[in-house]
């Protein structure tokens, strides 16, 4: 749809949701100052003063970038304005500085050259990476490069608007998203970037729409002209009929009023009508989705993703770096506690060295892959170890599949924990040890697991794709990878009773977990945690508040007894629309 350009008529871009909201109003077409930059030689007698004139730009960014950092800090928090001091810390570092002077000098080309291609050098190994997350990375990079170069050049930048705007740009760097947020911005659409960029979090923050992805919004769209924008569904609308304009106006009235009783949630602790608790946690890989968590009232993480720590790395982080991550991470959920889930690579997730396998699922993946490289195993566990001195902390193994992994990985806690010892290095030596149940033989173990367990946490992600034999990203059998299939729903509740004969919670942190529809048969199951991904949070403990665990019993039964997904899905889609009425749906 997104083809036609004719005056006046009403066209639709699809782009991605990465800041809800909806606004209307004129467009500002941002078209970012890139500078141009030429080669230019200069003499041996010039260097002292290129290399003056790098100094002075470096100076006159950090500067404005301290300035940034200070107003994003007052206005989104210390942690969200971090985004602002890792690229202070790029001006800062000295290997980076220094190989650029020692090229201008050897070279004899000039500042702003040297800074682009040195600079552009480490841009191209981030963009070459295959995750979407060092991707975005990549744009902090060029933007910190880009405001050297613009230093260097004395050009100034500019980010005044006329009265409230949409912004479209081809993409925004974090400040750009901060600086105009000084101005009146009703909402960002950009033509690239994902829901991972910074750009997209500080939206997310400023409570600004923001759409993302939109490929061709900067070509059709232009400054003055009227749009509308969802960041509910990723839509843009460029010239809105009245008709589009009150369907969105009334989306917009019922999303405030939904939100604003959510909100109103966030402090409350995820309890049914008749008082059984649920322990609601979060599911996050990065500490910069900690605040988003709380804000949306999570107790705790109950799953975090320490693949991130791997991001970008050619080799294992030792254990005094991963011990400063993980340490940072606890502080700030502090009172509450976290799961740190060790590495779990191969699969579908990356790793510094995998090796090429015919079948990566039922590969080395997960566990196995730690139990054979105990010095990186040890790494991890350590580092995990000491940043369990406020006794917050617990350690979650990923892939188990026999008891004989759970008992060795025991032993490698064991092991970390005398070398601490020896080390004189304080740690939490109660420290719970959990593992995940996302295989069918640990499943149908599960009361093995749990007698040498302190908690079982069900990935349900794996374990359908392991016990349905559907791989869970191939689309050709979307169909067949059915989460309320009879036999997912008997073996969750095999899992939770066998966790409960042996005196330990039995928590789900696979997707399922934050699925609306499946809340209410959960519950009824006996789940004592469910760790979702942020976003659904309030939505899910909404649906706990409203409901009775007697009645909910009374569903999985009655839903255990069913045969076929198709009639299961009917009968929670009726229990669900009875006990949230609501729920905003989309007309
Ligand atoms: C799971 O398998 O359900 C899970 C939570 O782990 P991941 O999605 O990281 O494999
Ligand atoms: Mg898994």
């Amino acid at each position: 749809m997104d083809t036609a350009s004719s005056a006046g008529q009403e066209i639709i871009l699809k782009g991605v949701a990465a800041a809800p909201g909806i606004s209307f109003g004129p467009a500002y077409l941002y078209s970012k100052l890139i500078p141009h930059v030429e080669e230019k030689p200069i003499t041996e007698e010039e260097v002292p003063a290129e290399i003056e004139r790098l100094h002075n730009a470096n100076a006159r960014s950090e500067k404005e970038l301290q300035k940034i950092h200070a107003f994003a800090e007052q206005k989104l928090g210390s942690q969200n304005a971090r985004i602002f001091e890792a690229q202070i810390m790029i001006l800062a570092d000295a290997i980076l500085m220094g190989a650029i002077e020692k090229r201008i000098a050897e070279e004899h080309r000039n500042a702003e050259f040297i800074v682009a291609d040195e600079i552009t050098k480490y841009k191209q190994i981030m963009l070459a990476s295959h995750d979407e997350y060092m991707h975005e990375r990549a744009h902090d990079v060029e933007d910190v490069m880009n405001r050297i170069i613009r230093n260097i050049q004395d050009q100034k930048l500019y980010s005044r608007l006329e009265g409230a705007s949409i912004i479209v740009s081809e993409s925004l760097a974090p400040s750009d998203t901060v600086i105009f947020s000084r101005n009146q911005v009703l909402g960002y659409a950009t033509d690239l970037g994902g829901v991972t960029s910074h750009a997209a979090i500080l939206a997310r923050s400023l409570k600004i729409p923001a759409v993302v992805g939109l490929r061709t919004a900067t070509k059709l769209i232009t400054t003055g002209d009227t749009i509308a924008i969802d960041g509910y569904a990723g839509l843009i609308v460029l010239n809105p009929t009245e008709e589009t304009l009150g369907t969105l106006q009334r989306k917009k009235g019922r999303y405030t009023e939904f939100e604003g009783r959510l909100v109103n949630i966030a402090g409350i602790s995820a309890e049914t009508a008749d008082h059984k608790q649920i322990e609601l946690s979060a599911n996050i890989a990065f500490e910069t989705e900690i605040e988003f968590s709380r804000a949306q009232g999570s107790a705790g993480i109950g799953l975090f993703r320490t693949e991130s720590q791997l991001i970008g790395k050619t080799s294992y982080p030792g254990e005094e770096e991963q011990y400063e991550a993980y340490r940072k991470v606890a502080d700030e959920v502090y009172p509450h506690s976290v799961i740190f889930r060790t590495f779990d690579v191969g699969g579908d997730k990356i790793a510094p060295d995998t090796e090429h396998e015919a079948n990566p699922f039922l590969g080395w993946r997960g566990i196995r892959v730690l139990l054979d490289r105990p010095e990186l195993f040890l790494d991890q566990i350590r580092g995990i170890l000491r940043a369990s001195t406020r006794k917050n902390v617990r350690i979650m193994f990923p892939m188990i599949s026999t008891v004989q992994e759970l008992r060795r990985a025991r032993e490698i806690v064991a092991q970390a924990k005398k070398e601490l010892d020896e080390r004189a290095l304080p740690y939490d030596p109660d420290i719970k040890i959990g593992i995940m149940i996302e295989v069918p033989a640990a499943a149908v173990l599960a009361e093995q697991m749990a007698a040498e367990a302190d908690f079982l946490s069900i990935g349900t992600n794996d374990l359908i794709q392991y016990l349905l034999a559907v791989d869970r990203d191939n689309a050709a059998v979307a169909p067949l990878y059915q989460q309320f299939n009879p036999a997912v729903l008997k073996t969750i509740r095999h899992i939770i009773d066998a966790g409960h004969k042996k005196g330990v919670w039995v928590g789900m942190c696979g997707e399922m977990a934050g699925d609306p529809l499946a809340t209410v048969l959960l519950v009824g199951l006996g789940i004592d945690e469910l760790s979702v991904i942020p976003s659904v949070l309030p939505e899910i403990k909404k649906i706990i508040l409203s409901i009775k665990y007697k009645e909910a019993k009374r569903v999985a039964d009655k839903v255990l007894a069913m045969s076929t997904e198709e009639e299961i899905r009917d009968h929670l889609s009726s229990i669900t629309k009875n006990k949230v009425p609501e729920i905003p749906l989309d007309e």
